[in-house]
């Protein structure tokens, strides 16, 4: 097969991780006879710096007419970078926003798995962790606070800030229906998780959700208040299969479930649309604090790649075998910085990489 790969390497420890996702990319190509084409475009940080924007309407142009997208990770650090002294919408993150909008990605999914190996790196109870967990959070992407109108207005002498929360019957229902579709695959359990009684946003998600799941009755479905799944997320994690929410918990809650893995450069994460197209990112951020040091752990990376094999280009089998190389890569104890512990083989990022391609 061929395919069109647009590459956003971004910032920080983007080039890093992204050259080695593209090390094994080329591994998988060669092996499974594909031809992969690469297009650079600039995002974030770097894109300011050359255009004076986080994304250019070129770069968009040229995203659309790929046929995925491999993505590292953008921004700065943002309390020293001047990249934060620009306006909101000129600001590296304004990039993701912009392009997550005009791609027309709706979902993110962010799986979190505790691989048995790294079950001491995980932050809870060994009680907790012996049991291990594998979940994926499906967050609503384009819709809720994050795209409302926002202002902040002198009113009676002081500042008022809005922030608007808007979802429409539709949105709910074309990311209830993805959240579904994936537990089907899965282990068919949804977890729907809104703040209902509070939020007529809520009430919305949680009325369109019900609907949906009429469409899938061996999926078992459960409505979850925000504040008692991030409670849940560290008291019981293996509960959860597929989490479905909006925009602004999933943030929180994906966040939070990359967290109790023990380490967010294991994590990948896919922003989809109905059709194969998608773009793939690891879950964290472009880390200047360990950026251009190569040590940053570029699993994330790859497996956001493997991702795209298989949601982009339904490249199952090798989407596997990058999996498969992973696990016995961990197996064999090798680790970047981030997961060492006493007794492993400490390695660089471009060795990790040369590993996870030698084990293909
Ligand atoms: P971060 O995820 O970049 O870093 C948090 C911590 O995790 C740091 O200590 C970092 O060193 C570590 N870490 C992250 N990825 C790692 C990896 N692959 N290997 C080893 N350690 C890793 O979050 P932050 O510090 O809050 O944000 C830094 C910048 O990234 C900010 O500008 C933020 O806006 C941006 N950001 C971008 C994205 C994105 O591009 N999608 C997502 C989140 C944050």
């Amino acid at each position: 097969m061929e395919k069109n790969i647009t590459v956003i390497k971004g910032d920080g420890i983007g080039p890093e991780v992204v050259n080695e996702a593209i090390k094994v990319l080329d591994a998988v190509a060669k092996k499974y006879h594909h031809t992969f084409h690469y297009t650079d475009i600039l995002m974030g940080g770097c894109s300011i710096d050359a255009y004076g924007v986080p994304l250019t309407d070129e770069a968009i142009a040229t995203a659309q007419s790929g046929d995925a997208v491999l993505l590292g990770s953008i921004g700065g650090n943002t309390t020293t970078s001047p990249w934060y002294k620009l306006p909101p919408d000129h600001r590296p993150e304004a990039g993701l926003l912009k392009i997550r909008k005009a791609l027309g990605l709706f979902a993110n999914l962010r799986p979190a798995y505790l691989y048995p190996e790294l079950a001491e790196a995980c932050p809870l109870k060994e009680s907790t962790s012996a049991k291990g967990f594998d979940m994926v959070i499906v967050r609503e992407l384009t819709g809720g606070l994050y795209f409302g109108e926002h202002t902040t207005k002198e009113i009676n002498g002081e500042l008022v800030a809005h922030d608007n929360l808007v979802y429409s019957e539709s949105e709910i229902r074309r990311i209830a229906k993805r959240g579904f579709e994936i537990a089907m695959k899965r282990r068919k359990k949804v977890t729907s998780v809104d703040k209902a009684n509070v939020l007529d946003s809520s009430r919305l998600w949680r009325k369109v959700v019900s609907e949906v799941a009429q469409d899938y009755p061996e999926v078992e479905v459960e409505n979850m208040l925000v504040d008692n799944a991030a409670m849940q997320l560290v008291k019981d994690p293996a509960q959860f299969d597929v989490v479905l929410t909006e925009n602004m918990f999933g943030d929180i809650l994906s966040d939070e479930a990359s967290m109790v893995t023990g380490s967010i450069g294991m994590l990948a994460s896919a922003s989809l649309r109905a059709d194969s197209f998608g773009m793939y990112e690891p879950s964290g951020g472009s880390a200047p604090d360990i950026a251009g040091k190569n040590i940053a752990n570029p699993i994330a990376q790859i497996l956001s790649a493997a991702m795209m094999l298989r949601y982009s280009f339904n490249m199952d089998e090798e989407a596997d075998a990058i999996e498969a190389a992973i696990k016995q890569v961990i197996a064999e104890g090798y680790r970047t910085f981030d997961i060492y512990k006493e007794g492993n083989h400490k390695v660089s990022t471009s060795e990790m990489g040369d590993l996870i391609v030698n084990r293909l």
